[in-house]
């Protein structure tokens, strides 16, 4: 049993369906559909969505990343954050990166795990709390229902209640920053601001990272700026755009022309929480955001969720039916890597946005520092070469 049909909790069901299990998703929402965002998958959620049979779906909707960029807030300056550690004409990675629409990768997840098993996502069912004994598991939803299973999964996110039972829930820490996001499409835009490329763009107290998705035809806009006015952690605050555009004075036109091109811009405000220490009791675990929430500064918390999903799946097969030994397994086998990347996400704020950023001769020094080959090896060569498909279990 899985509770939440997220990203996370879909990749768990599609692994584990794939290996043979029979697996049953309960989502509190009365309809299957995604926040419109952007999310991007790195090489090694990749590598895990291609072992998923999905290499077509993110082929076909996804635009594949093959540098980014850093940009100048005021001035438009541009280095290339991936060029001076790629091999020329080639792939520092086992896998390529894409930037998708996150509502085509749900739908893609979704699509494949129905078609295994229909009827595998329960719509409707909002989980209030389990109980478990030495051989099952029972779950139980608002209306009073309970299901019965060998292991429960909670891959319920932020406000995951599994989680709440097992240790108690997170206690979220504002970071400063509010996040502004909203959908451009891409004919909106002059002809010279429609390429394909990600970018991020670095100033003294904002940072705006960008990039296009479904097959290019929007682009993603999230804003994040140093602001204490605004504490709601939702992804479905509406804001204006004029209140955006005065977050981001004397910024770059390119920048101003993607806010006034938006659709609705939402804002949220972001907080941290801190990494659990365990995971597991008995026949229940949990997986993705509900056991390790993270700043979207290294745009891993979908890939994490994601890998879980697929080492949970081979841990429950490699064990021989012992549920129990196996969630150990899986705990022990991601707690580590997990945390380290909330730590990483955490470190990385101010570096994004930094006062040596606010004129051009401090922020030629700041970037070829920071973005130095050295330093983006040392940042990201351990994310994105983990093997979610061969790391021992
Ligand atoms: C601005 C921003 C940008 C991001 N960009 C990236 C990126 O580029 N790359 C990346 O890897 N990550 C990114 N992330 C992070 C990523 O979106 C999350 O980490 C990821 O979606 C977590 O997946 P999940 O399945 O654990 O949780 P969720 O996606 O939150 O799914 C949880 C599901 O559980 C359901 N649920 C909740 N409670 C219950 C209940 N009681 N009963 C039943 N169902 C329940 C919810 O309705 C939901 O469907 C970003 C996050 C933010 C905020």
């Amino acid at each position: 049993m899985i509770a939440g049909a997220g990203l996370g909790g879909l990749a768990a069901a599609l692994a584990l369906l794939r290996r043979g299990f029979d697996v049953e998703v309960f989502e509190q929402a009365a309809e299957l559909k995604e926040v419109g965002a952007g999310v991007q998958i790195s090489a090694n959620g990749t590598a895990v969505l291609f072992a998923l049979g999905l290499e077509e779906g993110v082929r076909r909707w996804g635009v594949h990343a093959a540098d980014k960029e850093i940009r100048l807030w005021n001035t438009g300056q541009t280095w290339s954050l991936f060029s001076g550690i790629k091999p020329s004409g080639g792939e520092r990675y086992s896998h390529p990166m894409f930037m998708l629409h996150r509502g085509d990768l749900h739908g893609m997840l979704v699509e494949a795990v129905q078609r295994i098993k229909p009827g595998a996502i329960r719509l409707s069912r909002r989980c209030i709390g389990f109980g478990q004994d030495g051989a099952k598991v029972v779950l139980t939803f608002e209306d009073g229902e309970e299901v019965k299973g060998d292991v429960l999964v909670g891959a319920d996110g932020l406000h995951s209640v599994v989680r709440k039972q097992l240790f108690g829930a997170a206690t979220p820490h504002f970071t400063g920053q509010v996040a502004w996001r909203g959908l451009v499409p891409i004919d909106r835009l002059p002809e010279n601001e429609r390429r394909l490329v990600g970018t991020n763009w670095v100033g003294p107290k904002a940072h705006v990272t960008c990039y296009p998705v479904r097959r290019g035809e929007l682009f993603n806009f999230v804003g994040q700026v140093d602001r204490t006015d605004w504490q709601v952690e939702s992804w479905t605050a509406e804001g204006t755009k004029e209140e955006c555009l005065a977050d981001f004075p004397g910024w770059h036109l390119q920048v101003r022309n993607m806010i006034e091109s938006a659709g609705t811009l939402f804002k949220w405000g972001l907080f941290l929480r801190e990494p659990l220490s365990r995971w597991t009791e008995g026949r229940v675990t949990l997986l993705g955001d509900a056991c390790h929430a993270m700043l979207p500064y290294l745009g891993q918390g979908a890939n994490m969720a994601i890998e879980d999903g697929y080492v949970l799946a081979r841990c429950l097969e490699a064990s021989g039916g012992d549920v129990c030994a196996a969630l150990m397994r899986y705990e022990t086998a991601r707690l580590d890597r997990t945390t380290r990347v909330v730590q990483g996400s955490a470190d990385m704020t101010g570096k994004f946005h930094n006062e040596a950023l606010a004129d051009a001769a401090g922020a030629e020094r700041y970037v070829n520092a920071e973005w130095h080959p050295d330093k983006v090896r040392a940042r990201y060569d351990w994310i994105y070469q983990y093997d979610a498909l061969a790391v021992p279990v």
